[in-house]
């Protein structure tokens, strides 16, 4: 049986490492050089406790159904996660009602340990926060995950159970015949299938309209402020404003790896290639979040970005059959919470499919040598985190290139560097080597380790140090050898010497 899905983000990640424990052949189609190179690299990185959505939305299911499996999840998959719990913070009586409201509606799907706290047991917790705070509603069950590291661990496991991921692969069409969707078309050639999972973020639209599928996604972009380590401990816990109609509102947190992070407003926007950051939309952002905590630093800040909500009127996630061809399942709006649902909507699908090829007459079954973890890389990050820094020597001893540090802000050595290019889910670029490895994610944004990496790649791939790029098609890194260029230089000048001659 052949299952082809498209788009490796977290969804289609998920969903291809669950289907990997039958005896399928599968293909997790990317347009882009990496995995996680959409939405799933650029969110908020929480694992909400679900409390938001209502129990009756699909959000709201995948969400509080997905929250409990996370901690063997991550430990299965090698990912950093924390429980550090989260806190709707709210200035009055009326915040306090509607915290209460929210609390029932946790209750109501399931959360166990939600609380209200006031004002002494919230500064106990969050000594920096709004003096003005009265009350927060606390979900101890609330954390935090590196969104990208979790889509890289699903990918590459689905790749251990014998998952195929065909990266820079772009669908451009469905091959459809007698009303059933039986294969893909490619910028690299056609793929068939029993059955296609459309999965492909904000294009999950345009690729349902291939099988005559109507919806319209509306991109609702969301901009960050990033901060340096020295900055993470500022709050302990995921703190949210009161929430409005149109967002979660803007929140400050820490980072898993332990930054500090500010961030998102929401802005819909036309282009869904449109991921730049304005100063107006920065400076709502600081705004929002000295709101709930005045001191967020000025300074300190090493990177902005942004991600695009793939919205649908609706605002719930959409799973389901195509309504017009055979053979096609589309999941389409999958905003947020969906890093948080991903679990749940996988185990969803699979159950689909099961269903899908039992009607069929066509029976897929589990494999009894299915691999459920992926090995530990050494990464000396974690080993500092842990305060095992002395246990480093035992890794260097088996292997010098774990000895020699590339990235100084974040210490990544070289060895952890060259696993990332061997990965079941390879790192072929500048941008894919910090998502493994965090080496130019730190302070100097790769000032320094940037061309110590580009020369480690051009030399585990054998490839030209020109041809490296920052995240694939365009973005080469090097223009020409300097050699080159000084010859070319001086031609250059010889020939507007003649030019002038002729004048
Ligand atoms: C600002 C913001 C904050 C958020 N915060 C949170 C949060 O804290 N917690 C939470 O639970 N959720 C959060 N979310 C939501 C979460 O990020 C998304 O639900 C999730 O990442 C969606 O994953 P995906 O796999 O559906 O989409 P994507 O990650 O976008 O993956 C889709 C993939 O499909 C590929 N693709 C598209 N078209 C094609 C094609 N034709 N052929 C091949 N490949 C194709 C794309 O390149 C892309 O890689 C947030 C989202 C945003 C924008």
């Amino acid at each position: 049986m052949q299952i082809i899905i498209i788009g490796a983000g977290v969804i289609g990640a998920a969903i291809a490492r669950e289907l990997s424990r039958y005896d399928i052949d599968i293909k997790l189609l990317e347009k882009e050089p990496d995995v996680a190179d959409g939405t799933s690299k650029a969110n908020s990185g929480i694992i909400h406790a679900g409390y938001n959505a209502d129990a009756n939305t699909l959000k709201g299911t995948m969400n509080v159904k997905s929250n409990p499996t996370y901690d063997q999840l991550c430990e299965d998959l090698k990912v950093p996660f924390k429980r550090n719990g989260s806190l709707v913070v709210g200035f009055n009586d009326e915040d306090l009602k509607k915290l209460k409201v929210k609390k029932e509606n946790g209750e109501k799907n399931g959360i166990e340990g939600l609380e209200i706290l006031n004002r002494e047991e919230l500064f106990k917790k969050e000594p920096n926060i709004n003096k003005k705070a009265q009350y927060a509603l606390y979900a101890p069950s609330a954390g935090i995950i590196s969104p990208y590291e979790l889509t890289i661990g699903y990918a590459d496991n689905a790749v251990r159970n014998g998952a195929e991921v065909l990266l820079n692969t772009e669908v451009e069409d469905l091959i459809i015949k007698e009303g059933k969707v039986t294969g893909v078309i490619t910028n690299r050639g056609n793929y068939q299938a029993d059955l296609v999972i459309n999965s492909a973020g904000l294009y999950s639209d345009k690729v349902a309209k291939m099988a005559g599928d109507k919806f319209e996604i509306t991109p609702r972009k969301g901009e960050y402020h990033l901060f340096d380590k020295v900055h993470g401990d500022l709050v302990n816990n995921t703190l949210f404003p009161m929430p409005t109609e149109k967002s979660k509102g803007i929140l400050v947190l820490p980072t898993v790896h332990g930054n500090l992070l500010i961030g998102p407003n929401a802005n819909i926007i036309d282009d869904k290639n449109d991921f730049s950051t304005t100063s107006d939309g920065l400076e709502k952002v600081f705004e929002g979040a000295k709101k709930l905590v005045p001191s967020v630093p000025e300074d300190g800040i090493i990177t902005s970005f942004s991600g695009l909500r793939a919205s649908l009127p609706s605002n719930d996630f959409h799973i389901g059959f195509s309504e017009n061809k055979k053979a096609l399942i589309n999941l389409v709006g999958i905003q947020s919470p969906g890093l948080s649902s991903a679990p749940a909507i996988a185990e969803k699908i699979t159950e689909m499919v099961n269903q899908y090829f039992k009607n069929n007459n066509m029976e897929i079954k589990l494999k009894d040598d299915f691999i459920e973890n992926n090995p530990s890389y050494p990464h000396y990050h974690r080993y500092e985190e842990n305060d095992e820094v002395e246990k480093w020597q035992n890794v260097v001893e088996k292997n010098e290139d774990y000895g020699e540090i590339i990235c100084r802000c974040e210490h990544v050595s070289r060895g952890e560097i060259i696993d990332a290019i061997h990965r079941p889910v390879p790192a072929r670029t500048i941008d894919a080597i910090k998502r493994r490895t965090r080496a130019s994610s730190g302070r100097c944004q790769a000032g320094f380790c940037g061309p110590r990496i580009l020369n480690i790649l051009s030399n585990q791939l054998d490839i030209d140090p020109l041809e490296v790029t920052k995240k694939g098609r365009d973005s080469k890194i090097l223009k020409a050898k300097s050699k080159e260029l000084i010859i070319k230089d001086i031609n250059e000048e010889d020939n507007v010497g003649d030019k002038n001659e002729s004048i």
